[in-house]
């Protein structure tokens, strides 16, 4: 399978302490349910039902879903790259963003890039600046690159390096 095939197959659902890290995993554009209001019992049936990875930080959530067999990858309860860090060496990928493929922040929609002439309530400044739009199919939350998405690169560029580092560090240590 290629790798873009494999990525675009992994799916997610997050536990409700974890709404930034859902955000972000969707900018990488992965599948990610999120919803403060699913308790365990339902973020476990739909993990079974729609094949998805659990993320969480609970012991009692991970214990459930291994004895369920379900696919579950626990995270450190304090930052989002060594929680990124922790999901893409679990799986063993170290995805790129591609803006095309990414998801809606907000509700996991898939965006479209859209014409400038379709696009309501956005700054006047902002309209003329900028020259690319994405709009998400599903709230219709509008994206451009702005100075959020400088923050979102500088933070791909760290992760990037610290998981090739680890990878690096997995090598040595077979050879020896
Ligand atoms: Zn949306």
């Amino acid at each position: 399978m290629r790798e873009e095939e494999r990525l675009s197959n992994i799916r997610f659902i997050v536990d409700c302490m974890h709404g930034k890290l859902a955000r972000k995993m969707r900018i990488y554009g992965f599948d990610t349910k999120y919803d403060i209001t699913l308790d365990d019992n339902r973020i476990i049936e739909i993990a079974k039902e729609e094949g998805r990875t659990i993320i969480t930080s609970d012991e009692e959530l991970v214990n459930r879903a291994k004895a369920e067999n379900l696919q579950v990858i626990r995270v450190s309860p304090d930052d989002d790259l060594p929680r990124m860090i922790e999901i893409f060496s679990a799986l063993r990928i170290s995805p790129e963003i591609d803006p095309k493929r990414s998801r809606c922040p907000n509700c996991n929609s898939p965006l479209t890039i859209v014409d400038k002439k379709e696009i309501q309530n956005i700054p006047e400044k902002v309209l003329k600046k900028k020259r690319v739009f994405y709009k998400c199919n599903g709230c219709g939350k509008v994206y451009w690159y702005g100075s959020h998405w400088k923050k979102i690169r500088e933070f791909e560029k760290t992760l990037k390096k610290r998981l090739k580092e680890l990878k690096e560090g997995e090598k040595i240590e077979f050879n020896r």
